[in-house]
């Protein structure tokens, strides 16, 4: 038996925000043996594989309408999607024949038909085709539990933390009606159906931890961080103390921004600051519109369509495009032409030496005009109610500016000759996350409608830091000088010839950093939904004057450490009675 441990610490990945302290549930799924006796009567085993798949798309049924009412349709879908599987003729008439031919129990073919796919799928490199592979395993586990006339095991005490090795999605929305208070998991990661479905449903959640089924046992205290992605296990008195305390300041905290909703972003002085969303998954779409978001400054369109096996045609770009743009409207939504290479897949396998460095970005789309030309159309047709912004990602030249034009020019005509509906003058606009475009910000201002930093990239390219290298974290830094007045540049100089800036990487949502990037004239950015009302509340609580102060001096700073010590003592002044160590 493993000893409990004691105030014990583990860290993974924060997937779903709050603090929460109660009781762990252990939620081993049981493995069912299955067992691959011989049978005799075909006829009795083809009909018990019948009703355990009617039963099991009953209780998906019950699920699904369960998670239409909490969660609205379209995340709901994912039950939808399970539902349709069992119904998969392919599916249902082989495992039949194979019940016939090789005379074996129904479990025993239902395991080793839907492991085929769930295997294959476990082996893919990417997270998302790994993560559905566990939505197929779930269905396997429920016919095989029907085929053996089991019941779930929902009936669990209320107001305790989940901890298991890994969620379905069905699991978490019907651990939620028995009012759970966190999910803890071994496996996963963010884009995982369950911690979408968590932040949606609010239940604070850390996933990935490797250990917490070792480590955990049934009623150990927890405290789970899901801001932090930290885990407590039977926390000392200090422990719970210090918890206890955020606990309390979070509720303040969260009934003071709610206060703020219909408030606008408006420093004590007067200066409004435009909030957009960043939007990676169709999933976060009613959040983001329901978080304070005034538009959308960012889609990865890369992401949005990263389940898709091939690149998505016109019909389903447009589809997708329509759908954001209908929903925010009439807000804006700046759609980002994929920006593929660098860290994301490439369309085929090349291996380069440097990919960051490589065939990425605006590169790859001009080299692949059928491709650029399939999205831009489909974008244009999105445009009709004149609320979609086009933006190119890794520019760093003009000719690359004057390229995409032409083949806009070119789509436009083409579709104007088909009688498609489009917005003629749907502004498009540049990142600047590469240091020649930010160097160059007069030039690239001139010859486009807006400008957005991608701050990400730019610290990346500007300090030749890999953003994704742990070793070389420690100097991967936004309050670099460099970076400081590059930003200010870029400000400075889109303004000058009358162009909107904005800035959609994450330094947008670092609220130390924010005052300073409104003293150096931002008037607009673009961060993740969830951050949003922080980022308010910190607007709200600075005058322009001050920030404008604070820049000036920043800009005059040599070292990093300089510019760091003074954004962290503003912010510590500025937010003294509210939220300083959460985030
Ligand atoms: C950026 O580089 O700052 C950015 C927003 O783009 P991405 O993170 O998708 O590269
Ligand atoms: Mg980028």
């Amino acid at each position: 038996m493993k000893e409990r441990e004691i105030n014990t610490v583990i860290k993974g990945i924060a997937a779903a925000p709050g603090i929460v302290i109660a009781k762990a549930y252990i939620y081993a799924k049981e493995k069912e043996e299955v067992s691959n006796e011989a049978i005799t009567d075909i006829d009795e085993a083809l009909n018990n594989l019948e009703v355990a798949l009617e039963q099991s798309k009953k209780e998906l049924k019950k699920i699904f309408s369960l998670a239409v009412d909490k969660l609205g349709e379209k995340r709901a879908a994912i039950f939808e999607a399970q539902m349709m599987i069992l119904d998969d003729p392919i599916l249902v008439s082989t495992l039949k024949k194979r019940i016939q031919n090789e005379m074996k129990m129904p479990e025993f073919v239902v395991d080793s038909e839907i492991s085929k796919y769930t295997h294959l799928m476990s082996l893919a490199d990417e997270a998302y085709m790994k993560e559905r592979s566990h939505d197929i395993e779930d269905i396997k586990h429920r016919i095989i539990r029907n085929l053996k006339k089991k019941k779930w095991r929902s009936r669990i005490a209320n107001d305790v933390i989940v901890v298991t090795t890994n969620l379905s999605p069905s699991d978490t929305v019907l651990f939620s009606r028995v009012n759970v208070k966190g999910y803890v998991t071994d496996f996963g990661g963010l884009t995982s159906h369950a911690a979408i479905l968590a932040r949606s449903l609010n239940i604070p959640a850390v996933v990935g931890l490797h250990n917490a089924m070792s480590k955990i046992h049934e009623d150990d205290e927890l405290i789970i961080d899901g801001y932090k992605g930290v885990v407590v296990i039977n926390p000392d008195e200090k422990h719970l103390k210090e918890y206890l305390k955020k606990i309390d300041k979070l509720h303040n905290y969260d009934e003071e921004l709610n206060k703020l909703k219909d408030l606008p972003a408006e420093t004590r002085d007067g200066r409004i600051i435009q909030l957009e969303a960043n939007l990676d998954l169709t999933e976060e779409l009613e959040y983001l519109v329901h978080n304070c978001a005034q538009g959308i400054g960012l889609v990865r369109t890369e992401q949005l369509f990263q389940q898709s096996e091939a690149f998505p045609d016109e019909e389903e770009q447009f589809l997708a495009y329509k759908e954001i743009a209908d929903k925010v409207y009439p807000n804006y939504v700046t759609i980002r032409t994929f920006d593929i290479g660098g860290d994301k897949v490439l369309p085929v396998d090349l291996k380069e030496p440097n990919p960051f460095l490589g065939w990425r970005g605006i590169r790859l789309l001009l080299d692949s005009t059928d491709l650029f030309k399939t999205q831009i159309r489909a974008i244009l047709r999105a445009s009709s109610h004149k609320n979609v912004r086009l933006m190119i990602p890794m520019v760093t030249s003009l000719e690359e500016v004057r390229e995409t034009h032409k083949l806009i020019d070119e789509c436009k005509k083409e579709l104007h000759k088909e009688g498609k509906q489009f917005d003629k003058h749907m502004q498009v606009g540049l990142m600047i996350e590469i240091p020649s475009a930010a160097a160059m910000a007069k030039e690239f201002a001139e010859e486009s409608d807006f400008l957005s930093i991608g701050t990400n990239d730019l610290i990346q390219y500007t300090l030749a830091v890999d953003r994704g290298n742990e070793i070389v974290s420690k100097l991967y830094q936004e309050f670099h000088p460099a970076i400081v007045r590059f930003i200010h540049h870029v400000i400075t100089e889109g303004k000058k010839v009358g162009k909107r800036v904005s800035l959609c990487g994450e330094m947008g949502a670092d609220p130390f950093a924010v005052p300073l990037l409104v003293g150096l004239g931002l008037e607009s950015l673009s961060a993740s939904a969830s951050i949003l009302p922080h980022i308010k509340k910190v607007i709200r609580s600075i005058s322009y004057d001050e920030t404008k102060e604070l820049g000036e001096k920043c800009l005059k700073l040599k070292t990093e450490k300089e510019i760091n010590a003074e954004m962290h003592a503003f912010y510590n002044r500025k937010m003294q009675d509210q939220i300083k160590n959460l985030y």
